[in-house]
């Protein structure tokens, strides 16, 4: 397996340090509803898990929650709530949407939060103090970044080009303008927490730094996160967790996701042109909001688009249609053996899920034709959505078939969308399919169409077949509108 590490620019070949790959990535802020760009970095971070768990490794996964930052204060301000009560509505929408998009949290993931680790990272700058990297002024304390002879080796920049973001950060109390903080002193009513230094709270970097050390030890096999941290974030935990422990590297594998874009502009905040994940999931399926995200390469920034997610939708009914279909079991049994080495390659290859998801399409073309053939498929299937569901995360549920008995004809009701019809409302809507039927026998096309146009409208589509008519639900009709129609 190779994978392209930010540290080296390069493509390297994988070798973990122990017998479990130890893995962080950088959690959220919660100040607001999470955003297709958080959609896009824990859609991939899960795939990698999801495909090492795959391939046998042993995963240990830490993912931190920041739940004390000047957004976080800000924002509660604005809405005059506590900091703490903003931060956990967040933390909860946020794990929600998480486990809407499928998102596994598996036992041995640990997810801290800042605000219950602050004896730690206490620990941490206390022993960046006592080794002369870090510094106390004003209350607070600050990194020495020109102590640190490695500082810019990941985002590849020298002392001078950084010159930047942390210089406008912090007062006149900096023994320079490159040193950020560690420790931030309180203004007043903001919250704090005591420290050796005077009341105060920690900085957003070493809170990453604290919780590596503390859950996965001195050095970790994967950092994750948007290319958007590289600096000064994720340098920043290089400078603090090396001088620390005095050991290199860090991190062994540096990993990355390219941000998501609207049109030409980046998808933030500032810029106000967010879609959110609850929006985003009240029009596409978890399945397609995945398909859409894993169809370009991971490093790549991403375009938000309607017609790529609709493109996306249309795709998911693809594989559960080809998933689900009859095996008509012949004697001849379709062979995966190539697509499954091909699935496994891509993946192998810096987790190139644009190249697997195609691999899964050309897989759900030859089933389909082998099916058409009279060639046995199950076998076929089941490496199709173990695939999917196993590596891509995607849910791939099974349609509901219900064959229904009507006097002349066998109905076949399939739902797509994993959703629950009262009965009561399928008996209406039965009802009305017979009553088509009915028409249709007696050349009342007329009212035959109306049945079908206005069932359409409400979610149900009808689709005659050779074999009778499918009825597909797309949402569920209220008894009201089909008792009207
Ligand atoms: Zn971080």
């Amino acid at each position: 397996m190779k994978l392209y590490n930010t540290l080296s620019g390069k493509k390297e070949d994988f070798e973990p340090q122990g017998d479990e790959v130890r893995i962080y990535v950088c959690g959220v802020t919660p100040y607001d509803d999470a955003h297709i760009g958080h959609a896009m970095s824990y859609v991939i971070f899960d795939v990698i898990r999801r495909y090492l768990r795959f391939r046998d490794y042993k995963v240990k996964y830490v993912q931190n929650v920041t739940d004390i930052d000047d957004k976080i204060i800000d924002r509660a301000n604005q809405r005059d709530i506590p900091p703490a009560e903003l931060a956990e509505k967040y933390t909860k929408s946020y794990d929600e949407d998480m486990k809407a998009l499928n998102i596994t949290k598996a036992e041995t993931d640990v997810y801290p939060k800042a605000t219950e680790e602050i004896p730690k990272i206490i620990e941490v700058i206390q022993g960046l103090i006592d080794k002369g990297f870090a510094y106390p002024a004003g209350g607070s304390v600050y990194f020495r970044v020109r102590k640190d002879p490695d500082y810019g080796k990941l985002s590849h920049r020298s002392l001078d080009d950084m010159m930047s973001a942390e210089c406008a950060i912090g007062g006149d109390e900096k023994e320079d303008p490159m040193d950020f903080a560690l420790w931030k002193a309180s203004k007043p009513g903001e919250p704090f927490w005591e420290s050796p230094w005077g009341e105060g709270r920690p900085g957003w970097h070493i809170e990453c730094s604290a919780m590596s050390l503390k859950y996965l030890g001195d050095q970790i096999d994967i950092h994750g996160g948007g290319q958007d941290l590289i600096f000064p974030h994720h340098e920043n935990e290089i400078a603090q967790s090396e001088s620390f422990t005095g050991k290199k590297p860090f991190v062994k594998y540096w990993l990355h996701n390219g941000l998501v874009q609207l049109g030409e502009d980046k998808m933030s905040k500032s810029l106000g042109n967010l879609v959110t994940i609850k929006q985003a999931l009240e029009k596409y399926s978890p399945d397609a909001i995945r398909i859409f995200i894993l169809n370009s390469h991971y490093r790549s920034p991403l375009t938000y688009s309607e017609e790529g997610l609709e493109a996306a939708e249309k795709g998911v009914q693809r594989l559960r249609g080809t998933a689900f279909r009859d095996d008509p079991g012949g004697g001849k049994v379709f062979d995966t053996e190539s697509y499954y080495k091909q699935f496994i390659e891509a993946m192998d290859d810096d987790f190139n899920t644009a190249k697997g998801l195609g691999v899964l399409f050309e897989l759900a073309n030859a089933i389909n034709q082998a099916g058409d053939a009279g060639v046995s498929i199950g076998k076929a299937q089941s490496t199709l959505v173990s695939l999917g569901r196993e590596v891509l995360g995607l849910k791939l549920p099974e349609p509901k078939n219900v064959i229904i008995e009507v006097p002349t004809l066998k109905l076949k009701i399939r739902t797509y969308a994993p959703i629950v019809i009262p009965e009561i409302v399928s008996a209406l809507v039965n009802q009305l399919v017979e009553e088509r039927l009915k028409c249709r026998k007696e050349k009342n096309w007329q009212r035959a169409d109306e049945i079908r146009k206005k069932l359409t409208e409400l979610g149900v589509v009808l689709e005659d077949t050779q074999s009778g008519t499918d009825v597909t639900y797309k949402s569920v009709p209220s008894e009201e509108a089909l008792k009207n129609l």
